[in-house]
């Protein structure tokens, strides 16, 4: 349920009603809007008539149920596009697209630092680099753990920029925590329902990727896993879906971008990379996907491609990086945004 706040309600009464909703097994989430303040109230379906009973306390103009099944991520409690600080400067969500890019992997340390500069002097905010692997075949290399996070601070502290990397085991959300500023969840996980909640419960930016066969809905569901748990800070990534083509990776869902703008307040960012898992084709879709209206790209980038331990193929060298994110500067300005 939506309790909408009168306009001029006190503080005193938004309390009153928070306090209320907890005493009737509710948990309250209040969303500060431009003009009034609202309350969303979640939790167990089946009883929530009996919010109705609010509409009565002083400072309530109506309220109001929530018709999707998605409730803290859905435009139907909080209309103003969501931005997601990352760092000082780095917002996601903002007229400023954020460009995340990286290594697949972290490999060495000479791997991510010359990645790391090449992708800053490229005009990238953010570093992308996977400590923690998930590989379709457990032959494969599973990443360097910590060693491979603390690279990445190593890279963040000589460039200033803010690292995302993946947690893949709930076991590992802590350790990882004190190392990345975003933190990511692959696709593979995007179900992984324990990992989802303690995520929902650190004061971390989430980068969400949407699973190769996860509908829309089920990946706004995810999303509510960890913002009804508190933590508000969920970017969304759609990076690519299964379809029966097999001359790219996987399809890239370009119109889930729009859809997603109609459904839900997140910011949305693509991945490129993963999506096609050829370098040759990630440009055109970083062009793309910036005049559909996304938020910003994560895009894997390699000084050396051929030797890389994962994606190499799909990997672009840093001097094609340079060169998309010049032309990239063009398509944002046709949709109004910056670099
Ligand atoms: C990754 O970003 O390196 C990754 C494994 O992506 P995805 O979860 O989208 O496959
Ligand atoms: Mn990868």
């Amino acid at each position: 349920m939506i309790i909408v706040m009168r306009n001029g309600a006190s503080n005193e009464e938004l309390v009153a009603v928070e306090e209320r909703i907890k005493e009737l097994g509710y948990k309250p989430h209040v969303i500060h809007g431009d003009t009034r303040n609202v309350v969303g109230a979640v939790g167990d379906e089946r009883g929530k008539a009996i919010l109705q009973s609010l509409e009565s306390m002083p400072g309530v103009e109506n309220v109001v149920p929530i018709l999707k099944p998605y409730k803290l991520a859905s435009k139907e409690v909080k209309l103003e596009r969501t931005t997601v600080v990352i760092a000082p400067g780095v917002a996601v969500g903002g007229d400023r697209l954020v460009v995340m890019a990286g290594p697949c992997a972290v490999e060495s340390e000479e791997q991510i630092l010359e990645t790391a500069h090449a992708v800053k002097a490229a005009g990238a905010t953010v570093l992308r680099g996977g400590a923690f692997k998930p590989r379709s075949s457990p032959y494969s290399f599973q990443g360097m753990e910590e060693e491979g996070l603390k690279l990445l601070a190593m890279a963040r502290e000589e460039t200033g920029l803010p690292i995302v990397t993946e947690v893949v085991n709930p076991r590992d959300v802590d350790l990882v925590a004190k190392y990345a500023d975003v933190m990511q969840v692959g696709a593979r996980n995007v179900q992984n329902f324990a990992l989802l909640k303690m995520l929902g419960k650190i004061d971390k930016p989430i980068l969400l990727k949407r699973g190769m066969s996860t509908t829309i809905q089920e990946f706004l569901m995810s999303a509510e896993y960890i913002l009804s748990e508190g933590n508000q800070r969920v970017i969304l990534c759609e990076r690519g879906i299964r379809t029966f083509e097999t001359a790219t990776r996987n399809t890239l869902d370009i119109s889930a971008i729009p859809v997603l703008q109609e459904q839900t307040h997140l910011p949305i960012i693509i991945d490129p990379s993963h999506a096609t898992g050829h370098s040759s084709l990630v440009p055109s879709m970083c062009y793309a996907s910036v005049a559909a209206g996304c938020d910003g790209l994560i895009v894997e980038v390699h000084p050396h491609p051929e030797v890389a331990v994962s994606d190499g193929p799909q990997s672009l060298r840093p001097a094609d990086f340079k060169a998309m994110m010049d032309k990239l500067a063009e398509f944002a300005k046709v949709v109004g945004k910056k670099l």
